[in-house]
């Protein structure tokens, strides 16, 4: 099924403001956010049963941000989808704003505080178990970063969510094969992926994770196979959008400067100029 809504220009959009953002703020995790930015906007804008209005009905997907510190791009398609006015999305980082640099359920939308990586899939377990013994009919969905990938407690999670036979399940990796500190197969190899979310009784898919669209279309497809927790492994590009941040890990929270900043802001102006034509 094809959106109503034109995700790509929403994503643009997002990159745009979590940019602005940032600056403002002096201070945030751009690279994470400009790649994993276009899997949230399938998530809220295509795939995800949700009311703003009432962000605890018990009949909503769940949807847990366990990579919490990419929470700029979280924040403004939290705002999009009408949790809260965007004009709040000027406030993150200030003093009192309770747009912090990882995600609390102070914010509305925000089912768990997450930034403690290797933590959100086993809440995200425990979610779906639930829902089990409800017969609810929610999906829970979890999205992580590729470095989380070296935390244990994401293996306990991943074995238990087979034992139990979490078809309401569907982890997210956003893959984009960098973390703070460099290459994440050099920091600490979790290649290959798929045998290895495979042998712990998942069934797993890939997918261009910059590709809104289509993501929307695999989540709705999902689950394709009964008794089996879900695994996308979703190959994205690091600072995607801005030429100069791409594939560099130093923009995983590097500030911009002025010159920088106006540069990145041109790309992504244009960007979104394209997309709104
Ligand atoms: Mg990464």
């Amino acid at each position: 099924m094809k959106s109503a809504i034109k995700l790509t220009r929403l994503s643009a959009a997002a990159r745009l403001k979590l940019l602005e953002m940032i600056y403002r703020a002096g201070g945030g995790h751009t690279g994470g956010s400009l790649s994993s930015v276009d899997i949230l906007v399938a998530l809220y804008f295509h795939t995800l049963r949700y009311d703003p209005k009432d962000p605890d009905w018990p009949g909503r997907d769940r949807f847990i941000l366990s990579k919490g510190h990419s929470v700029e791009g979280f924040y403004c398609v939290l705002a999009e989808a009408g949790y809260f006015p965007k004009e709040e999305l000027s406030t993150y980082g200030a003093f009192n704003s309770r747009l912090y640099g990882h995600p609390t359920r102070k914010v509305p939308g925000v089912e768990v505080p997450t930034g403690a990586l290797g933590h959100g899939l086993s809440v995200g377990v425990g979610m779906a178990i639930a829902g089990k013994r409800d017969h609810a009919a929610y999906r829970v969905f979890v999205l992580m970063g590729d470095g989380e990938q070296a935390e244990g407690s994401v293996w306990e999670a991943a074995m238990a969510a087979s034992h139990y036979r979490l078809d309401n399940l569907v982890g997210i990796i956003d893959y984009n094969q960098l973390q703070i500190s460099g290459k994440v197969d050099t920091v600490m190899r979790i290649s290959p992926l798929v045998e290895r979310w495979s042998a712990f009784g998942w069934t797993v898919h890939e997918a261009d994770g910059n590709d809104p669209e289509g993501l929307g279309e695999l989540f709705d497809r999902l689950p394709d196979s009964p008794d089996t927790p879900h695994l996308v492994i979703a190959h994205t590009t690091k600072g995607k959008g801005v030429s100069f941040m791409e594939n560099n890990p130093a923009w995983h929270h590097r500030l911009p400067s002025v010159e920088e900043y106006e540069l990145a802001r041109r790309e992504l102006e244009e960007t979104l100029r394209r997309e709104e034509r």
